[in-house]
């Protein structure tokens, strides 16, 4: 727990005033009833009355202060709180020698209100404290009346529902602390995730909200995506399992997923009635008798947050409600995520061929470099552009011309690596980084490209096919030729261009004796 749960300890002194106020004015009523018993009875003796009256009108004088200025306006209120009770019980003391055994009610009433204000605000151990010098003063002063069976209940009655009181109020008291501690939880968690865009820092976050706001033996996070449950979050027993993958048929996670409910089991030995449902541990061999789940949904994606313990009936509604909350907060902070992951992605690609634009192919590139100087392995580099690129374009339409470059990508891709990159160097202009490639290999792969390219076939705006113009490349190999990438990409455009002069269609690349054209077998 990081954080003390909120009290009534906490409230401002004009609300601690309100909440006292019915209170404190019970006090005086009772007090002034004692006071008017005693004008009109005539059996009390002159010096216990005297003494009655100081004593009920230093009780009224206490309660008001106490009540309104004391309470309301003093930080230290722990001692405040013990003060209290000791001065209460000291007060109980005085009444109860003095006051006859017939008057008893008036302390015992006024007990009650005590108790009723007191458990509220200073929890349990001064409250019973307090109950216990109040009653024990009772039984010292008039031992005598406790002859009889019927006295002793007569006489436990008062402390007995004083206990009552004071219970209900703690119990009262705890139910509503807990759910202020539950809406802080969610808060501070939907605080938290507010500002993150990275689903890795959010599951990190989960990781100490989960347990913040519910006990449990094991709670984990899981995905469902075609059937299989990846477990993002997998906590049991104490310990943190690593990420895995487990078929989704079956599992309690995917009936959540499948339902869009939640789903509360308080006891696992009792038979579980869910269709498709058959019980599969995630953490340690050990079975949890109590399982909670919650589903995660959002337009980009279906998981779960589930608890569970080794104990039945160890969650309760409140839990599954908090844990509700979390949850969605927490998907539409996946969901936040996914979308600028996806924005971020877009904004690194070409929109019409799909590969690196540009400035992000540069940005490869620069890593590629750096790999291949720390691996000690050659870099190549493919300048490749598309030979009349113009002419097909006022030829076939620029939707032909469209095509063909996104082909043209298709078919690089095809060639390539996943670990290698294309981008779109400028207009019908593509650029290839090839790891670990040397000269030779690079040539390669850029005549395959060319002979796939001379394969593609379009349809062009009248059903006939449009047969696809060819493309000229340059290799520059790195570090050897060029130490340095913007050397390495100028290099390669000036082989692009003797390509190009050459007369199209061509590899230009590095031989043994120097820079040679290589024309293309077709
Ligand atoms: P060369 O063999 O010397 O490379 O001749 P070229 O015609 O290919 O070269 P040039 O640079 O003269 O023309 C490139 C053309 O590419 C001009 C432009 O209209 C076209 N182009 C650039 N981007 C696109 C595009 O996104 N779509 C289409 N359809 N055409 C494009
Ligand atoms: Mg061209
Ligand atoms: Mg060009």
């Amino acid at each position: 727990m990081t954080k003390t749960r909120p009290t009534l300890r906490d409230l401002t002194s004009q609300e601690y005033r309100a909440f006292l106020f019915p209170n404190a004015l019970a006090g005086l009523t009772v007090i002034a009833a004692l006071l008017l018993n005693i004008a009109i009875d005539p059996s009390f003796f002159s010096a216990e009355r005297e003494a009655v009256i100081v004593i009920a009108l230093g009780a009224a004088i206490y309660i008001v202060v106490f009540s309104f200025y004391i309470i309301p306006i003093r930080k230290n209120k722990d001692l405040l709180i013990w003060m209290n009770s000791v001065f209460s019980g000291a007060g109980f003391w005085a009444l109860a020698y003095f006051l006859q055994d017939n008057l008893m009610v008036y302390q015992n009433l006024l007990l009650f209100v005590s108790v009723t204000s007191v458990s509220t605000f200073a929890g349990r151990p001064a409250t019973w404290t307090m109950i216990l010098l109040a009653s024990s003063s009772h039984f010292f002063f008039h031992p005598e009346v406790l002859a009889t069976i019927i006295e002793w209940v007569r006489h436990l009655g008062a402390p007995f529902v004083a206990i009552l009181i004071a219970e209900t109020a703690v119990r009262i008291q705890n139910i509503s602390r807990q759910q202020i501690h539950r809406l802080e939880t969610v808060n501070q968690f939907s605080r938290e995730i507010a500002s993150i865009l990275d689903r890795e820092t959010i599951i990190e976050q989960m990781k100490v909200a989960i347990p913040r706001a519910v006990h449990a033996d094991s709670y984990y996070i899981s995905v469902v995506e075609n059937n299989d449950a990846h477990l993002l979050l997998c906590y049991d027993d104490g310990e943190y399992f690593p990420r895995r993958v487990i078929p989704a048929g079956g599992t309690l996670t995917n009936w959540v997923v499948q339902n869009q409910k939640e789903l509360f089991l308080p006891d696992l030995r009792q038979p579980i009635n869910l269709e498709g449902v058959q019980h599969i541990l995630v953490g340690k061999e050990k079975t949890s008798l109590s399982w909670i789940g919650v589903p995660m949904i959002s337009p980009s994606f279906k998981g779960v947050i589930a608890l569970a313990s080794y104990q039945p009936n160890a969650f309760n509604r409140g839990d599954l409600e908090l844990l509700s909350s979390l949850a969605s907060h927490a998907s539409m902070a996946f969901e936040n995520a996914a979308r600028h992951a996806e924005v971020e992605e877009r904004a690194r690609l070409d929109s019409l061929t799909g590969v690196f634009n540009h400035g992000h192919f540069l940005t490869v590139l620069q890593k590629h470099a750096a790999d291949s100087l720390a691996y000690q392995s050659p870099l190549s580099l493919i300048m490749l552009d598309v030979d009349f690129f113009k002419r097909y374009n006022d030829t076939y339409g620029h939707l032909a011309g469209d095509a063909i470059l996104t082909l043209l990508c298709q078919t690089i891709r095809r060639h390539i690596k996943n670990a290698d990159a294309v981008g779109r160097w400028g207009g019908e202009e593509f650029i290839i980084s090839l790891r670990n490639t040397n000269a030779a290999q690079a040539f390669v792969v850029a005549q395959r490209i060319s002979v796939s390219m001379r394969k593609v076939i379009i349809p062009g705006r009248d059903g006939t096919e449009i047969p696809s113009p060819t493309v000229s490349q340059g290799i520059a190999v790195f570090p050897s030729e060029a130490g340095e990438i913007y050397k390495l990409i100028d290099l390669a455009d000036q082989r692009l261009y003797v390509a190009k002069q050459r007369g199209r269609d061509q590899i230009e690349s590095v031989t043994s004796d120097g820079a040679d054209a290589i024309q293309i077998q077709h």
